[in-house]
């Protein structure tokens, strides 16, 4: 068995049917907006996945993130070391990205781009081995539009998975079913971090086994460096740069984010770096 989110067992779904209506008008007032808000590079293309393999082989060891083991005392105690190691592939978006992650022959989507990208995650799917009915969980870091603007397509061909997103952000989320996050939740092997300020339920996801941080758009990355995005695209600037501080205290080699290239070995020092600065 994988992992599953053991510790959220006693928690209760979620439904937000009685406020679609609500939800449906936010999200149509705001997504011109956060699609802009999100975005601190220039839409270059409207490109297909860029994975870290470019092969669409079905052998899954040919993206398989090379990143060491990085033994630490509080891994998740769920994940399945005969599962494999964890592995990774990037939607990119253009200006956005959203990720697969996977294990074995099961998958979770972190993010799930602007509306229509659910094509461009299926092809990282392909490029891991794998399909939509592989894919049991399903993040969203948080409610802008250009992270959870795919959800219900997402969801339509993900028909065995659960959608999590933080708590603080469920009301901006156009979905009818989505489990919350406070924190410390175990999500497919990943510890869920609280890590507020981008938004007030903005969540990062980590992987203690490979050390893989998929920090969302509480940090950017521009030229191999950790940044903080614009300044008007937070909610709340110090309690960001908090949860900066937070991740940067973490150990991991790779860094993924929403926007800006992946940083590949040795992510941890470049965040601490940053956190250094302010
Ligand atoms: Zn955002």
């Amino acid at each position: 068995m994988l992992a599953r989110p053991q510790p959220l067992a006693g928690r209760t779904r979620r439904r937000f049917l009685g406020d679609f209506g609500k939800g449906s008008l936010a999200i149509a007032v705001m997504t011109p907006a956060v699609v802009a808000a999100c975005s601190s590079d220039t839409v270059d293309s409207g490109s297909a996945t860029t994975a870290p393999s470019s092969s669409t082989t079905t052998e899954p060891t040919s993206t398989t993130t090379t990143t060491a083991a990085e033994e630490t005392t509080d891994a998740p105690a769920a994940v399945d070391a005969e599962a494999g190691a964890l592995r990774w592939a990037r939607a990119d978006l253009g200006f956005v990205s959203a990720f697969v992650l996977a294990r074995g022959n099961k998958a979770a989507i972190v993010d799930t781009g602007v509306p229509g990208s659910a094509d461009a995650i299926g092809r990282s799917l392909a490029d891991l081995g794998l399909t939509y009915n592989d894919v049991d969980h399903v993040v969203l870091t948080h409610h802008h539009g250009d992270h959870a603007g795919s959800i219900a397509e997402v969801m339509e061909r993900s028909v065995n998975a659960t959608v999590y997103a933080g708590e603080s952000d469920l009301d901006d989320i156009t979905f009818d079913t989505i489990t919350g996050l406070v924190g410390g939740e175990d999500v497919f092997g990943l510890e869920a971090l609280a890590t507020p300020g981008h938004t007030a339920g903005h969540m990062a996801v980590i992987d203690h086994t490979v050390g893989l941080l998929v920090a969302g758009d509480a940090i950017f990355t521009d030229g191999g460096a950790a940044v903080e995005g614009p300044d008007q695209f937070f909610d709340d600037i110090p309690l960001n740069r908090e949860s900066i501080r937070q991740m940067a205290a973490l150990s991991y080699n790779t860094l993924l984010v929403g926007h800006g290239a992946p940083i590949e070995g040795g992510a941890d020092a470049v965040v601490a770096e940053l956190a250094a600065s302010f």
